[in-house]
């Protein structure tokens, strides 16, 4: 193979590959002490209505401060935790953590908006997903009216009766349902029709390219209208600007996130800007 590729490329190649192996295996070790040494937290940043400005709920978004190497990012970490299994501790973590703000915030006399959290596929598909749910609302008192969970598009294609059964219990619990970086996954349209849902993401990719790619204008126009047409509320993500958001209101997109409006924040800055009038 030396001979064919070339001696050094080859030798280049495997160096790299084992000091990424080396790499993992230290985040793999030290996502597991993460919990001990405390370094996980969670960020909100605000969803907000397009027609009036006002925030209507917040999205917990996993922080993790690493002591050595700062931050690292969920996209970096979510996908190991997953692998190694510790996303059910994480997600449990994640889950319980928001549901102890949301009370924390109601209790220190905030106006209550909805909380919600980014579900992984395995944590949903894991049998006793829905105990662990409910075990949390009841320990922390939630309201479950308040709660909404993020699933993305792909994690729902992969088991869906069981999928479907675990979203419907989820529903009667009081719990609201939103599929997260909608248009990125490979679906078929048809469970749209099937999921028992209640929000659509618009995945920010397509925002990004609203004014820089033709035909992004018609495809961000269809989702809004398809996800009408199922009489979902849309959501648009990663607004970055005034013209972005002048768009999706002339196209009746219902909410939107993004650093426009505000980056996620830390529940200090989020109880300030729920702060009822008096
Ligand atoms: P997501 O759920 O689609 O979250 C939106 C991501 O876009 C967040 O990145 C947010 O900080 C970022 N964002 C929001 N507005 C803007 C904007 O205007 N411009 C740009 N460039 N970015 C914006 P973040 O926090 O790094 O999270 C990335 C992904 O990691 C999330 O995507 C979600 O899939 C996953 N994730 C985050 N927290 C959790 C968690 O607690 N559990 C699980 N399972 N996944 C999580
Ligand atoms: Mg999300
Ligand atoms: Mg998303
Ligand atoms: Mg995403």
């Amino acid at each position: 193979y030396g001979k064919i590729h070339g001696g050094n490329q080859v030798y280049a190649y495997n160096k790299q590959m084992s000091q990424t192996y080396n790499e993992l295996l230290l985040l793999e070790s030290d996502i597991r002490k993460a919990f001990k040494r405390n370094e996980f937290r969670l960020a909100y940043q605000p969803k907000v209505d397009v027609k009036s400005n006002h925030i209507v709920g917040v999205e917990a978004l996993i922080r993790w401060e690493h002591g050595k190497k700062g931050n690292i990012p969920p996209s970096t970490f979510i996908p190991i935790a997953e692998e190694i299994g510790m996303i059910h501790a994480i997600g449990e973590w994640v889950l319980f953590e928001a549901c102890q703000q949301f009370m924390r915030w109601k209790k220190a006399g905030a106006e209550s908006v909805m909380i919600a959290v980014n579900v992984s596929a395995i944590e949903l598909q894991q049998t006793d997903f829905l105990d662990k749910v409910k075990k949390i609302i009841k320990e922390t008192k939630m309201d479950p009216n308040y709660l909404e969970i993020e699933i993305t598009e792909n994690s729902v294609m992969h088991n869906t009766i069981e999928c479907i059964h675990t979203m419907k219990e989820l529903r009667k619990m009081g719990i609201s349902l939103s599929i997260d970086d909608f248009g990125t996954g490979y679906s078929s349209m048809g469970y749209l029709q099937k999921f028992p849902i209640n929000y659509l993401k618009i995945d920010q990719s397509f925002i990004k390219d609203l004014f820089n790619e033709a035909g992004s204008a018609e495809i961000i126009k269809a989702m809004i209208q398809l996800g009408h047409t199922f009489g979902l509320k849309v959501v648009a993500e990663g607004v970055e600007g005034e013209k972005i958001l002048q768009f999706i209101r002339e196209e009746a997109c219902d909410y939107y996130q993004g650093y426009f409006y505000s980056k996620p924040l830390d529940p200090i800055e989020i109880g300030r800007k729920l702060k009822k009038p008096n």
